[in-house]
């Protein structure tokens, strides 16, 4: 099972190699290596290029020889000569990503030790020794352990089972041919991305990512609103309850209701957050990073992982079993912090981050099935009033009600009492979804 990651996963393959071609791989891989810690010099030189659009061009204006750009400052073709145009673009990308993940880490560095600069003002002002800030800055990558992606310029498929490959030979970049151990197959709806070579102890592999297409074989929304038929599978993701579903017709009526309970998962990630919280209070350590409590961390994200997978397989095998086009969902919106002991405000905070992944992997698990999903202003979903269409409705105190009944609410305008008013939001986003498209 290739992995999960967003909208792209990677197929590996292992490569059946002599060993010429064997020194071959290693040769380039080096080669390719030394380029890319040659461009992080190029980023470390010229920081400003980091998070500015035009980094390729700069790079490659830099360092690459051409007619029009005889003398570049760092001239590439000193150390490498006819590097492969693919191959260096290749380079320029990883260091610059590897440039700009040191450039984040060393700008948190920073903030963390200007944060504790102004609280040992406060130290000193209430007669207190300063804490002396021991972070060492992380290190520039100065040298680089990448594996050489190809781009389109540098390889060939001969056929699923052979591909072409521009290796260093030991006097000129050419092309050879390679065999993989099983046939390369491209899965319905996706696309093969760049390869690069991977070196495995048990031998040399091939790693293809797979990009799945938006929107392959899919209807436009616009389409899809036009069939009397259409069933809407509409989700109001909660925090008590993981989610509310709820069956709609592009008329607003109802087929169907599903309930996610959420209590047993808060429970458990409360009572992590609890014993971090515990931990921090008795070493007076405060929480930077996910280093701290490692084990508990990885608990919780874990468990968060675990939900976003586990509803929003509920939440398209349900849509899928009705009949629903689409799965209509609303935006995130901010996230208002609760008041409250400091576990719970955590809670809180870790259950808005599982809603935007619930929402994700929804996104992903139904393209799968043909489904497409959209997503509606949260603003009033949960006011509007169903039997009197007045945005009066207010949810009642919780108090000491069983779980069931802590989501009630009613009209103040019909007076209509106990709606459950997860119910409610649905058919407030199922509303909302109707009046922007089925008008
Ligand atoms: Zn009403």
């Amino acid at each position: 099972m290739p992995h999960l990651h967003g909208f792209t996963k990677t197929s590996k393959y292992k490569l059946i190699t002599r060993s010429d071609i064997e020194n071959q791989l290693l040769c380039t891989t080096k080669l390719y290596n030394i380029a890319v810690s040659y461009y992080l010099q190029v980023f470390q030189d010229h920081p400003k290029t980091l998070g500015q659009g035009q980094w390729l061009i700069i790079a490659e204006t830099l360092t690459h020889r051409t007619k029009f750009n005889p003398n570049p400052v760092y001239p590439l073709d000193t150390i490498l000569p006819n590097l492969p145009s693919g191959l260096r673009r290749a380079a320029i990308s990883e260091a610059y990503g590897l440039a700009l993940a040191w450039q984040s880490s060393y700008n948190n560095w920073q903030n963390k030790k200007v944060r504790q600069k102004e609280k040992n003002k406060e130290r000193v002002a209430k007669g207190k020794k300063p804490i002396v800030f021991t972070d060492r800055p992380p290190q520039y990558p100065e040298e680089s352990n990448a594996w050489p992606v190809y781009y389109g310029t540098e390889h060939k498929w001969l056929d699923k089972n052979h591909i072409m490959l521009k290796l260093y030979t030991g006097k000129a970049y050419v092309y050879r041919k390679i065999a993989l151990a099983e046939p390369f197959i491209v899965p319905d709806g996706y696309e093969a991305g760049s390869p690069s070579l991977v070196y495995k102890p048990t031998g040399w592999e091939l790693h293809i990512p797979l990009v799945l297409q938006r929107k392959v074989g899919l209807k436009k929304i616009t389409t899809l609103v036009k069939n009397p038929e259409l069933k809407l599978c509409v989700v109001d993701l909660g925090i008590t309850r993981h989610a509310t579903i709820t069956i709609q017709d592009t008329e607003g009526r109802v087929y169907a209701t599903k309930f996610i309970s959420g209590r047993k998962d808060n429970h458990l990630r409360k009572r992590y957050l609890e014993k971090i919280v515990r931990l921090q209070k008795k070493t007076r350590i405060i929480p930077e990073g996910e280093r701290f409590a490692k084990h508990l961390w990885d608990k919780v994200s874990n468990l968060n992982d675990d939900i976003a997978h586990r509803v929003s397989k509920q939440i398209v095998e349900f849509a899928s079993h009705h009949g629903a086009g689409i799965i209509v969902f609303e935006h995130l919106g901010n996230l208002k912090p609760e008041k409250g002991t400091k576990s719970r405000r955590l809670n809180q905070k870790l259950g808005y981050w599982v809603k935007g992944r619930i929402f994700r992997y929804s996104q992903y698990k139904a393209l799968h099935q043909g489904i497409i999903t959209s997503r509606v202003n949260p603003k009033n979903t949960s006011k509007r009033c169903p039997y009197c269409g007045m945005l009066t409705i207010e949810r009642y105190n919780p108090g000491n009600r069983c779980e069931a009944g802590n989501d009630l609410a009613w009209c103040t305008n019909c007076n209509t009492h106990d709606i459950n008013a997860d119910f409610i939001g649905t058919l407030g986003i199922g509303l909302k979804f109707r009046l922007r498209h089925c008008s």
